[in-house]
């Protein structure tokens, strides 16, 4: 008889880089190739205030829907970019201009399919730009190390990254000029498939150790888009906020329950000021 894994899942609402592309893949169908008829701002004051020219992209068509990092890139035919980060706590839905407005939905835009991309954002951490240069020129942009899941993120690249560095690898995956996207859950989980202790210095590790966390990286994220592929419908819903999916857990936020492979408590503690987990057994 089949019995399906007991996993234990984030409840994080937090958008993270997998969160960031499902939201990039949910959206593309509906807005590329689409003209914009109407831009609406009722709130400026995010993280930084949303570009008082964001307007100007009336009229003017979507022709891609990019991502870099957790940024979200609308190249429009007018050789500008809308750069949007959700921030905190930030989502975007597809829904009708008819729609009511909720209180923290503070950019709406509508679109000539009869569809709007409406931003919503209670804490107001994210951002809506109006770029006109190259956009990864962009202070934003610019020092951004390799994607995880492109070619460029290579082993031969960890470990340039980590010769002579003597901070734990877990804070050296998470430094984004190293490779961008590794959030708290992802290093912590990474680190676990990959039998490395968070603590260890850089340095300490081989070659060989090093390309298994690579691959440990990619394969946590794969695995979180993967999952996050079942709630694309999200993003129609005019409803409620898209429900970031759940993550399966090995260790993070398991401290005191049993590994999943070889049953020994799971350890917590603080590195550089982030809640960390792993298992004294299955990790060295
Ligand atoms: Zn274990």
């Amino acid at each position: 008889m089949y019995s399906p894994p007991a996993f234990s899942f984030s409840n994080k609402t937090m958008p993270e880089l997998p969160e960031v592309e499902t939201t990039r893949r949910g959206i593309e169908p509906h807005v590329r190739g689409v003209k914009i008829s109407e831009v609406i701002v009722r709130r400026h004051d995010l993280r930084q205030p949303i570009s008082d020219d964001l307007p100007a992209i009336e009229g003017r068509r979507v022709t891609a829907v990019s991502r870099r990092s957790k940024y979200l890139l609308l190249a429009i035919d007018d050789r500008s970019t809308i750069l949007i980060h959700l921030g905190m706590s930030g989502s975007l839905r597809v829904i009708s201009p008819a729609d009511p407005w909720k209180t923290h939905d503070h950019v709406g835009i509508t679109l000539a399919n009869g569809k709007q991309l409406r931003f919503h954002d209670p804490r107001r951490f994210g951002l809506v730009l109006r770029l006109t240069g190259d956009p990864m020129a962009h202070p934003l942009l610019k020092s951004l190390g390799p994607e995880p899941l492109e070619e460029d993120f290579t082993a031969a690249h960890l470990q340039a990254a980590c010769t002579n560095r003597s901070a734990a690898i877990k804070l050296v995956i998470m430094d984004a000029k190293v490779v961008v996207g590794v959030g708290n859950i992802y290093a912590s989980e990474a680190l676990f498939r990959a039998g490395i202790l968070p603590r260890t210095p850089a340095k300490k590790l081989t070659k060989p150790r090093l390309a298994k966390l690579m691959a440990a990286i990619r394969a946590v994220l794969s695995d979180s888009i993967a999952e996050g592929g079942t709630t694309l419908r999200d993003f129609l819903h005019s409803d409620g906020e898209p429900g970031y999916f759940k993550q399966r857990l090995f260790v993070y936020e398991r401290k005191g329950q049993p590994c999943r492979i070889c049953g020994t408590p799971i350890r917590q503690a603080v590195i550089g000021q982030r809640s960390t987990y792993w298992c004294p057994k299955c990790q060295k």
